[in-house]
């Protein structure tokens, strides 16, 4: 076995006890490798060992990758900031967007998604952590942007995506990721049909699946740390 493939063995493992110690059901949580920074051939190597999901932080790189496996199949998650003049290639080539923070964003998306395509998956990114991260709509202002987004052609909402601040221990983790649980079943107690809760990544996937995560997203505990030099 390779390291990424056995990294992500290992991963699938911990999703899976996690999954059971907090009693969750079979397959309620499905894992979005996240490939920033690697090239497109650990990504081929990560879908031979089974893994279709995956997620990308930067534009061009994201696309460039699309294209050189475009082959294989595979499900794209566009997970990072994105600027209102890079929208037509995310709408044009990816199948699922979870930074979605401002209306115009999703404007856009909506208007350039090809009709070719089936509607664009996205996600609202929540600032759960207050002054310790700028992006995310503020908690109280999801539901007006939520009900906007819902109603855009082009593009299903299918939940809630969010980054807290690191934390020290497993309480402090939990907490963040239960704000964004509440959120979410408000938006579905007011009747909209949402199905994915983003959260959890390398350090704190335990945290995010006691709390309700439908996705989590994980790029260093299957491609290695990252060097961004
Ligand atoms: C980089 C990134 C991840 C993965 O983080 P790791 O700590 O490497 O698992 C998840 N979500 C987002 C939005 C990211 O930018």
């Amino acid at each position: 076995m390779t390291t990424i493939s056995s990294n992500l063995q290992a991963v699938l493992a911990r999703v899976d006890r996690a999954r059971r110690e907090h009693g969750r059901a079979s397959g309620a949580v499905r894992l979005l490798a996240v490939s920033k920074t690697w090239p497109a051939a650990d990504v081929r190597e990560a879908a031979l060992a089974g893994q279709r999901a995956f997620g990308e932080n930067y534009v061009q790189e994201g696309v460039a990758k699309v294209a050189e496996l475009a082959d294989l199949g595979l499900e794209w998650h566009f997970i990072g900031p994105l600027q209102s003049n890079k929208t037509r290639v995310v709408a044009e080539h990816f199948d699922w967007v979870h930074s979605i923070d401002r209306l115009k964003i999703a404007e856009r998306l909506a208007e350039q998604r090809p009709a070719t395509l089936p509607p664009l998956s996205v996600c609202l990114q929540v600032n759960v952590s207050g002054e310790a991260t700028k992006s995310g709509v503020a908690p109280d202002a999801v539901e007006d942007l939520a009900r906007r987004v819902a109603a855009l052609p082009g593009l299903r909402l299918r939940g809630l995506m969010a980054i807290p601040a690191p934390a020290a221990d497993f309480a402090a983790q939990r907490a963040p990721f239960r704000r964004l649980r509440e959120i979410y079943d408000q938006l579905r107690a007011g009747g909209l049909p949402l199905d994915t809760l983003s959260m959890g990544m390398s350090h704190d996937l335990e945290a995010a699946i006691a709390e309700g995560a439908t996705l989590v997203r994980v790029g260093t505990a299957i491609f290695g740390e990252r060097n961004y030099a």
